[in-house]
């Protein structure tokens, strides 16, 4: 008999260590799937698609903690606002100053993640190392009335050759580093969102403090029926 969604989220959880959060990635999946995940324990999920997350948000119980992980379009931010634990993907000082607005306007604070790209392939998704230092050297999260900033979210090079990806989380995790060392008195910031079902046991090894997993709980996703 092949493994349960609830097997795949126990043999994985218990071989995390403590300070590393599971977050399952349901985006594709039906609402039933997410359920009996949450009924194996699980509570964090993330999701790629305003349209998708929504929907879910309503059919499943309220204490389920909601990441979006997708690319956000600024016409979308205000749907987002209140129904999300963590945006996860953060990959423009536009959309961060959307966010910001909107939050403050719903009289909400949003807690994100701000999206470095490190990986060799080309895409225009996620703030260059450089930007992101520049952003904490000028100290700019300052003038956020409503945004926490909690963290970095990567991906590593989609690639077998483990050293690149090693390489990869290393930049994530060193870029980290260097916002603590440069800023000690950002608060909350604490998160390191980074390794998938494949690169997994790499990002944990140089530092992830947080997992997304899709494949390797919920299987294939089926993009066809979309
Ligand atoms: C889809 C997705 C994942 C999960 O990928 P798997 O390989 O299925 O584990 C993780 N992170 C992001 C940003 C994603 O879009």
């Amino acid at each position: 008999m092949p493994d349960t969604i609830a097997d795949n989220i126990r043999r994985i959880a218990a071989t995390l260590p403590p300070e590393v959060r599971l977050l399952a990635v349901s985006k594709f999946h039906p609402t039933e799937a997410i359920l009996e995940a949450y009924e194996a324990g699980q509570r964090h999920f993330g999701e790629s698609r305003v349209q998708e997350l929504l929907p879910k948000t309503e059919a499943l119980p309220a204490d389920v903690c909601w990441h979006f992980i997708g690319h956000l379009q600024t016409n979308k931010v205000r749907q987002l606002i209140g129904r999300c634990y963590l945006i996860e993907s953060v990959d423009s000082l536009r959309l961060l100053d959307a966010i910001d607005s909107e939050s403050e306007k719903a009289g909400v604070v949003t807690r994100i993640l701000l999206q470095v790209h490190v990986a060799l392939e080309e895409t225009k998704f996620g703030f260059t190392p450089d930007e992101i230092r520049d952003y904490f050297a000028r100290r700019q999260f300052e003038t956020l009335k409503a945004t926490h900033i909690c963290g970095l979210m990567g991906m590593a090079s989609n690639t077998d050759d483990i050293e690149r990806i090693t390489a990869d989380f290393r930049a994530i995790r060193s870029i980290y580093d260097w916002i603590l060392a440069t800023c000690p008195d950002l608060r909350g910031f604490d998160t390191i969102s980074m390794g998938m079902s494949d690169d997994r046991d790499i990002a944990i090894r140089e530092g992830s403090t947080q997992i997304r997993v899709g494949t390797d709980i919920f299987g294939i996703r089926d993009y066809s029926s979309h």
